[in-house]
């Protein structure tokens, strides 16, 4: 398999997928490392995952250089992204031990109770390309903590990143036969599906996750799906600083090139203070520097995928065909990479895909709402329910519309945020379960009743 650099079109290096044989013996030394494993204390189990954590930082320029390179985001917010990965390790440190402690619940009379957490076993860990080690961090980090071995499928658009991983992981001391990557394509990951695993966590697009999760239904393992989203804003009409909220909501918009799952995909605008960000929107967004991503300065990349560029370029099309005025960018630049820059869309409704479907892209439609109730049901108006973000200066008033939100998060005065100590988590098409907090520990764990008499 080609390994290709999105900014230039050079092949960076070509690797070898795996086959189903390869697979089926990796999960034969995982299934037999995972005994082995599970006896090993938590202590010792937490150590090799520091040694990971400290191996990130010392290898840190090798690891953001090959991210930037095969996916094509700002070499910044690779580094960015190794710091944010490693705050994630630091939480699962310092929590995973009290949280996977056996519980006392009753220690008086005939019969004493406690809870104890056992690991799954050889769990698949289906991974994204966009943020390659946060997203992965919130799966091998706390299943290996529990005592679990990891059959680790990076995306085929960061497998370079996911091989890194991998030796890191076993440099720190993680036994080879506790964690195993496996290269390719969907086809390749196809095979996983087939193994009798004893758990599923999967990373990436809706069409994918219910796909997995309709073909492992019939194991009855946990199958955990943290997808995409259609993540809304809503700017109120009393926010302090219309300046500072464009340029905030920019950022959410077009972070890592728009490719975040929790990016603010669509943005709706009280009308007293409609015009005054739509300029300020427009005016930052001219601003920013589209470029190779190795060079300093630049704030949008090239698209991790080249069928995106046509993908964002439909939906611009859609929208204009339908009535919306294309305010800026939206090209798709001459010559090598997959570029495309950042656009704006002003006189958008919900019969267009720009504010319905998830676009993963730096481009946003802008939509003006009279009131709060016009806000939430346009907010509402979704399959999605990842995350929904309000600013104004009135807490009581943005909670009323938090409250409302059928989404795993909601935020005030930010957005595009993830935190450790928090559930991480979507409903509806933007997924099932919890990454991350104590609940993102024990998903990986199960509970076990003991009942004590005599
Ligand atoms: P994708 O669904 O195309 O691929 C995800 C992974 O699944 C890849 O490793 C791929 O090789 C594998 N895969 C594909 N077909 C498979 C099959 N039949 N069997 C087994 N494995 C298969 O998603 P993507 O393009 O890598 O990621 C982008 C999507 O991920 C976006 O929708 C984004 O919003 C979402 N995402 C969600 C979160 C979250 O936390 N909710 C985080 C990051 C990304």
């Amino acid at each position: 398999m080609d390994i290709i650099n999105p900014a230039t079109e050079s092949i960076i290096t070509t690797v070898t997928e795996d086959t189903e044989a390869s697979i089926q013996q990796k999960y034969q030394s995982l299934k037999s490392g995972q005994r082995l494993w599970k006896a090993v204390s938590i202590e010792k189990r937490i150590a090799a995952i520091e040694n990971f954590y400290l191996l990130l930082d010392k290898n840190k320029d090798e690891l953001a250089n090959t991210l930037s390179n095969e996916m094509g985001k700002p070499l910044q917010q690779s580094y960015n992204e190794l710091n944010g990965a490693r705050n994630r390790i630091q939480f699962f440190i310092e929590n995973s031990a009290r949280y996977l402690a056996e519980e006392w619940i009753t220690t008086e009379g005939a019969t004493k109770e406690k809870t104890v957490f056992e690991p799954l076993g050889v769990i698949a860990n289906i991974s994204a390309w966009n943020y390659p080690y946060l997203v992965g961090v919130n799966v091998f980090i706390p299943a290996l903590i529990a005592g679990n071995t990891v059959l680790y499928k990076p995306s085929e658009f960061t497998t370079l990143t996911g091989l890194h991983i991998e030796r890191l992981l076993h440099e720190g001391g993680v036994p080879e036969n506790c964690f195993q990557s496996v290269i390719g394509k969907g086809n390749v990951g196809e095979h996983l599906l087939q193994l009798p695993l004893d758990g599923y966590f999967f990373t990436g697009s809706y069409k994918t996750g219910k796909y997995i999760a309709e073909k492992v239904a019939g194991k009855l393992v946990p199958c955990q799906l943290e997808l995409g989203g259609k993540d809304p804003l809503y700017v109120m009409d009393d926010v302090a600083d219309i300046a500072i909220t464009a340029a905030n909501v920019l950022e959410g918009v077009v972070y890592n090139n728009g490719q975040s799952c929790c990016a603010v995909e669509r943005v709706y605008v009280q009308e007293k203070v409609y015009d005054a960000f739509v300029a300020a929107y427009v005016s930052a967004c001219k601003k920013l520097q589209m470029g190779n991503p190795m060079q300093k300065g630049i704030d949008i990349g090239p698209l991790a995928r080249k069928e995106q560029q046509e993908f964002l370029s439909a939906q611009i099309k859609d929208a204009t065909d339908k009535g919306a005025t294309l305010l800026c960018g939206g090209n798709v630049p001459e010559g090598k990479g997959y570029f495309m820059e950042p656009a704006v869309l002003v006189n958008v409704n919900h019969t267009m895909a720009i504010m319905k479907e998830e676009s993963f892209g730096p481009i946003i439609g802008i939509q003006k709402v009279t009131d709060d109730a016009e806000a939430i049901a346009l907010m509402q108006d979704t399959d999605y329910g990842l995350t929904a973000s309000i600013y104004s200066t009135d807490f009581n008033r943005a909670e009323k519309v938090m409250q409302q939100m059928n989404s795993g998060s909601v935020y005030w005065n930010c957005c595009d945020r993830v935190s450790a100590t928090l559930p991480w988590s979507g409903r509806q098409h933007s997924g099932l379960g919890s990454t991350l907090s104590y609940q993102g520990i024990r998903a990986f764990v199960h509970p076990k009743a003991y009942h004590i008499r005599g």
